[in-house]
């Protein structure tokens, strides 16, 4: 989508938000008092630093004004917004329309350097400014992402890190460093590097990011979950699929696949015992992506890539999450037993699906479709037929070993 599509989407969101809002809709989510954008643009009146309470172990007040001192000190007009973006929520998950919806609640419309949380990738910031680019704040905060140095860096850290680079006003240069430092093969720039064109999303999922900061954004996000009632209890709900989740989906996968490639070639053969096995799970995850036909497909490559991953590094550690691999990697192994079976099922969740079970909510699943066209958990086709209820995507059994036996 063009960068002036995007923003006209973004104001028209923005706009239907301010409708539903002041006529009593429930978009904003936000039960009484002013709405979740009013509230940040409130906050950001005194201090350039609005950190959500779900954020508040990953960056305490003490480090909120290290933030806030630091901006001071660039003089720029940077305001920084993190607070966790679900799909369904105030901004509907989009980071976009939460620096727009802020934007037009600030009390006057001076320059503004905005650094948000993404809603995309858990823990990962994106950049917007107005007017203009003069900053090069989108490209400045996504390549605060890419750095080496980031890699086991906590938000507080990033954060600092992104102001620095926004500060430093050689975003477009930064981020093509950073990128072909990681891969030798930069991904191709946007056009158009208008004021809301975030690159940010393969930032952090390039780096396979890090598990405790992973743990936070879905404790975030569990609290989130908790806060709403749901009467009725099914045993499970689907994810919602749009177009847009598979197009991004299928460029993770992509971006996951290729670091996989890349992370073989610059393997130690000696020092890697695990490298023929990354290599054939790198080959398998290719194939897969080829063939992809949807977002089981596309999970199914995210799946290999962490197997391939974990192979080279010597650790497997938990795979995906077994209700739904988009949730990340899983926390914890439970056990779970499908409605109309006797036996339980050990699995590996994510902290998500994990509060899900423990308070008797649907864990979200990943649908996928049956030989009848009905949409069905992907976990409920035979085994023989999918590759990915064969292995649940790993807690089953290891993703690659069920390409052999099914697909
Ligand atoms: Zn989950």
């Amino acid at each position: 989508m063009s960068t002036d599509a995007k923003r006209v989407i973004t104001t028209l969101a923005a706009l239907l938000l301010t409708v539903l809002t002041t006529t009593g809709g429930a978009v904003a989510a936000d039960g009484d008092g002013p709405s979740a954008g009013q509230r940040i643009a409130n906050a950001l009146r005194t201090s350039p630093v609005y950190v959500d309470e779900a954020y508040a172990e990953a960056v305490p007040p003490s480090r909120q004004r290290q933030l806030a001192d630091r901006i001071r000190r660039t003089g720029l007009p940077i305001k920084v917004v993190l607070t966790p973006l679900t799909k369904g929520d105030a901004f509907d998950g989009e980071s976009d329309l939460l620096a727009g919806t802020v934007r037009d609640r600030l009390p006057a419309r001076r320059d503004l350097v905005l650094i948000t949380s993404d809603g995309d990738f858990p823990d990962s910031l994106r950049g917007y400014e107005w007017p203009g680019d003069a900053h090069q704040a989108s490209r400045a905060v996504a390549a605060a992402g890419f750095l080496d140095e980031m890699r086991d860096a906590g938000l507080a850290d990033l954060t600092a890190k992104a102001v620095d680079l926004v500060a430093e006003g050689k975003g477009e240069q930064r981020y093509e460093e950073a990128v072909s430092d990681l891969d030798g093969s930069a991904p191709p720039a946007r056009s158009g590097s208008g004021s809301t064109s975030g690159s940010g999303w393969t930032g952090w999922w390039l780096l396979i990011a890090v598990p405790a900061l992973a743990l936070t954004a879905l404790a975030t996000r569990a609290a989130l979950l908790r806060s709403r009632t749901s009467p009725a209890v099914p045993q499970l709900v689907f994810a919602t699929a749009r177009a847009a989740d598979e197009a991004r989906v299928r460029r993770r996968a992509e971006a996951e696949v290729l670091a996989l490639g890349e992370a073989t070639q610059a393997a130690d053969v000696a020092a890697t015992p695990g490298l023929q096995q990354a290599l054939d799970v790198y080959a398998a995850a290719g194939t897969v992506l080829d063939g992809a036909r949807g977002l089981p497909d596309l999970a199914g490559a995210l799946a290999l890539a962490q197997e391939g991953r974990d192979a080279l590094a010597g650790s497997p550690g938990l795979p995906l999450c077994f209700f739904n691999p988009l949730h990340g990697r899983a926390v914890l192994r439970t056990g779970w037993r499908p409605l109309g079976r006797r036996d339980r099922l050990d699995v590996a969740v994510c902290k998500e699906c994990a509060d899900a079970l423990r308070d008797r909510r649907a864990p979200e699943v990943l649908p996928d479709t049956d030989a009848n066209g009905r949409t069905v958990p992907y976990f409920e086709l035979p085994a023989a037929r999918s590759a990915w209820a064969a292995t649940g995507y790993g807690s089953l059994m290891p993703p690659s070993a069920g390409l052999g036996r099914a697909r």
